[in-house]
């Protein structure tokens, strides 16, 4: 068993943190208050290889592992969770590709993604759904070698400013997951509609837009999965990207943390700094505890997938703990700011604003725990005798 990073993690761990600290740091606060996209901060990251994490190197990518991947995730995500969530929704959009996309589906958008600023969405969601994946209204309807796409989706992370989008539909509701297909949906394709931006409580640089179909036709080049074969893509897909939602809520949490350190060290109550108050160290120690044990969990389940074994279970475990752990510690950290917390003045507020979607995209916090109570109750082999029988 081996906890330390290697050489070329360390390293890619320091061009993140410098990427965040230059980049994406300063300009955290004013892209949060005018909710416009980051597009500069996407182009910097595509300058300097951060962009397109995952893309294999035989496309041009930097191939780089799932943990190396949460590496870079979790020092972006502290500086800013939402334009975190728009440099690496690439990862999210791409990811169905690089699982189940032919090699000619590859090499043409794969490489074009690494070639130039090309931003891909991904669409299960749907107004009336979430989710409940096998039960979206979206449908696809053969025709010859094509499909015709209508119905909405919702949700959609850089939908507005995406050049693809892979969408999931179904040719028949009545079928639930067994009728669920994917489709590479370039977004300039007649009868795709990308809607306004819609408004949010945090995270609110990241770009939210509904994507309507209207007998939109998806030539058969751009069939990414077959009727049938479109839930298990999607399941297979978030296998590979919670671990990287867990990455970003350890960031999230991260800074709340350092932040409040900085605040106990500096803030005199009744004639003392609060960080000589117990009540306050040991807020801080949940803190660091919490993160700890929410950056093993992430690490452990990007490994998983790296060495190619089934990490449904542990990536469900990783999402939902860091994600309550983001949210903890940023309520905890407003806390120790006491009324200073509250306030826009400090990054604290946004941080938690930014902490709650961690709990609701890619998965609710509940959806991740029916994944893992399905397990335990199902699946799970006592170690001991079952009750009831002698202990030898
Ligand atoms: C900012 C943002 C960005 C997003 N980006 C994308 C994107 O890029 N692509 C995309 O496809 N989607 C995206 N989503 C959608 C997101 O994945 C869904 O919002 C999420 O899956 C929850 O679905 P829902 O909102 O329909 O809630 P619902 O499914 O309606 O759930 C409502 C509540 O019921 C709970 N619940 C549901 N089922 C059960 C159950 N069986 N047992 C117990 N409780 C249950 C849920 O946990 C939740 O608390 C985004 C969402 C947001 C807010």
């Amino acid at each position: 068993m081996e906890f330390n990073l290697t050489e070329d993690q360390l390293a890619l761990q320091q061009k993140a943190r410098e990427f965040a600290i230059n980049e994406v740091l300063p300009v955290a606060r004013k892209y949060d208050e005018s909710e416009e996209f980051p597009l500069d901060v996407i182009k910097k990251a595509h300058e300097q290889g951060l962009l397109n994490l995952g893309i294999p190197k035989e496309y041009g990518g930097p191939g780089y592992g799932l943990l190396d991947s949460c590496i870079v995730v979790e020092e972006i995500a502290s500086a800013c969770p939402g334009i975190a969530s728009s440099i690496f929704d690439n990862n999210l959009g791409a990811e169905p590709l690089a699982i189940g996309g032919n090699e000619e589906q590859k090499q043409r958008i794969l490489t074009e993604l690494v070639n130039e600023v090309k931003l891909i969405a991904f669409a299960t969601s749907e107004p009336t759904m979430g989710s409940d994946v096998a039960g979206m209204k979206c449908i696809a309807t053969k025709d010859g070698d094509d499909f015709i796409l209508n119905g909405p989706k919702f949700w959609i992370t850089n939908g507005g400013y995406a050049d693809y989008i892979t969408i999931f539909a179904t040719v028949d509701p009545e079928k639930k997951h067994r009728g669920i297909a994917a489709f590479i949906v370039p977004s300039k394709t007649e009868g795709v509609k990308l809607g306004k931006h819609i408004p949010k409580l945090g995270q609110r640089s990241s770009n939210t837009v509904s994507v309507g179909l209207k007998d939109v036709r998806i030539k058969k080049e751009n069939v990414l999965a077959k009727p049938g074969r479109g839930f298990v893509l999607a399941m297979q897909t978030f296998a590979h990207t919670r671990p990287a939602i867990g990455a970003f809520a350890v960031g999230c949490a991260r800074s709340a943390m350092e932040y409040s350190i900085d605040y106990a060290k500096k803030r005199e109550v009744f004639g003392r700094p609060i960080e000589k108050y117990q009540a306050i160290q040991f807020k801080i120690a949940e803190m660091y505890k919490d993160i700890e044990a929410a950056r093993l969990l992430t690490h452990k389940a990007a490994w998983e997938a790296d060495q190619g074994k089934d990490n449904n279970l542990s990536s469900a475990i990783a999402k939902a703990f860091a994600s309550d752990v983001a949210m903890k510690v940023t309520t905890e950290a407003i806390q120790i700011f006491g009324g200073y917390g509250y306030l826009r003045t400090y990054p604290v507020e946004k941080l938690f604003r930014d902490a709650k979607l961690y709990q609701i995209y890619e998965g609710t916090s509940e959806v991740q725990r029916i994944v893992i109570s399905r397990f335990v109750l199902n699946q799970y082999k006592h170690a001991m005798p079952t009750m009831g029988r002698k202990r030898s």
